[in-house]
C-alpha cells in the first residue's frame, strides 16, 4: 500500500512528515505536522552548563502542575530543580494540603 499525504489525502507521499510535494511546499502546511525523523529536535531543547535557579515550587513531584513548571523552567533555560522545591506531602503548604484532602 502506498501511503497517501496526511494533509490532502490524495497524493502519494514523497516529502518528509508524510506529506506530498504540493502540500509540503505550500506555506504553513508542513508546520502543522510534526517531524517524523528520529533525528529531529523535539521539546524545548537541551543545554549544558550552569543555569540560574528558578523560583522554588510547592507543586508535588509527578503532579501535572510540577511537570508544567519543569517545562517552563526548561523553556526559560533555568535549572530544572530547586533545593526548596516540594518533595513530598510534608512540604505541601497547609492550604494545598486542605484542598488535596478534600479532593481525595
Ligand atoms: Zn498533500
Amino acid at each position: 500500500m502506498i501511503p497517501v499525504c496526511k494533509h490532502c489525502r490524495k497524493s502519494k507521499v514523497n516529502r518528509p512528515r508524510g506529506l506530498c510535494w504540493t502540500c509540503y511546499y505550500t506555506d504553513g502546511v508542513k508546520e502543522l505536522y510534526p517531524s517524523t525523523s528520529k533525528y529531529a529536535r523535539r521539546g524545548v531543547g537541551n543545554f549544558t552548563g550552569n543555569a540560574p535557579l528558578p523560583e522554588p515550587t510547592s507543586y508535588l513531584p509527578g503532579s501535572p502542575e510540577k511537570m508544567a513548571v519543569l517545562e517552563l523552567r526548561a523553556k526559560l533555560k533555568q535549572a530544572l530543580w530547586h533545593p526548596l522545591d516540594a518533595r513530598g506531602a510534608a512540604d505541601v503548604p497547609p492550604l494545598a494540603a486542605a484542598l488535596l484532602g478534600r479532593a481525595g
